[in-house]
């Protein structure tokens, strides 16, 4: 990429060549699924790793997705269709931006780190894809088999909501399609519906657009919210 100005790493292809049909200037594509190694799932010490490449088919039938964190894999078989599922890949999945894909919020909420070309140290994952012309290489989750992930995504695309519990209790919601950019906060224990009450009302103004209202994307995150926090509190 550094020898090719103006190349572009190709996932699946999705995002990248329909932008390219409406006059995306890209010079040279380097398509990822051809470099070796880019699409390894495999756990190292305790930890997830998926590469970039992986497709979400991959990802959602990975034996060792489904030994290890099962929430995962079944999150990831319900993205799309599986046409987009057979050529989508995580990498583009998140460097897309687009804040209604359902990778980055539920990555942000299992706190996963991610692995960028040229540069040595793990970032959390919502560092990561901001960084400007970088390669993303992998995403890590560590401590993965304690870890848990519900997901509220009977609204998606306009908004939906992904719960990660960790090994300590501690719980982290992320809000993916209600906001320019995927927002998470953390969420303390008690009722869950003052809990969730709380978490919409910290949340920054949603967006109001041809999908939904501004005030119906709020009140929904504290719906779908509270849902994903009785059933954690009913398994806990
Ligand atoms: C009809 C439809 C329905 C969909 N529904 C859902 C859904 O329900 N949930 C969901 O999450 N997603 C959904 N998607 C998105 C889909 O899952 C793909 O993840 C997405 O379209 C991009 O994946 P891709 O690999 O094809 O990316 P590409 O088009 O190849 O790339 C997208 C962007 O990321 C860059 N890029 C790719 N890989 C890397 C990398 N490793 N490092 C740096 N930059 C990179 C490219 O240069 C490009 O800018 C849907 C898409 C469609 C068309």
């Amino acid at each position: 990429m550094r020898s090719l100005p103006g190349a572009r790493p190709l996932g699946g292809g999705i995002d990248l060549l329909d932008a390219m049909k409406w006059g995306e200037p890209v010079a040279h594509l380097i398509e990822l699924r051809r470099v070796a190694g880019l699409s390894a799932i495999r756990i190292n010490a305790g930890a997830l790793l998926i590469g970039a490449a992986a497709t979400h088919a991959a990802i959602a039938g990975d034996p060792l997705i489904a030994e290890h964190l099962p929430d995962l894999a079944r999150l990831w078989g319900r993205i799309a269709s599986p046409r987009i599922r057979f050529s989508g890949t995580l990498g583009g999945n998140l460097m897309a931006g687009r804040p209604h894909y359902d990778g980055l919020p539920a990555l942000m909420a299992l706190q996963a780190k991610a692995l960028v070309g040229g540069d040595p140290s793990w970032h959390p994952v919502e560092e990561a894809v901001r960084f400007k012309g970088a390669l993303l290489i992998a995403v890590r989750i560590d401590r993965v088999r304690r870890r848990r992930l519900l997901v509220g995504r009977e609204l998606h695309p306009a908004v939906a909501v992904y719960l990660g519990i960790s090994d300590d209790d501690a719980m982290r919601v992320a809000v993916g399609g209600a906001h320019q950019v995927v927002r998470c906060a953390e969420v303390g224990p008690g009722d869950p519906a003052e809990a969730a009450a709380a978490l919409a009302a910290r949340m920054p103004a949603t967006l109001d657009d041809g999908g939904a209202s501004a005030a119906w994307r709020t009140r929904m995150i504290g719906v779908l919210a509270e849902g994903l926090l009785r059933r954690q509190a009913a398994a806990a």
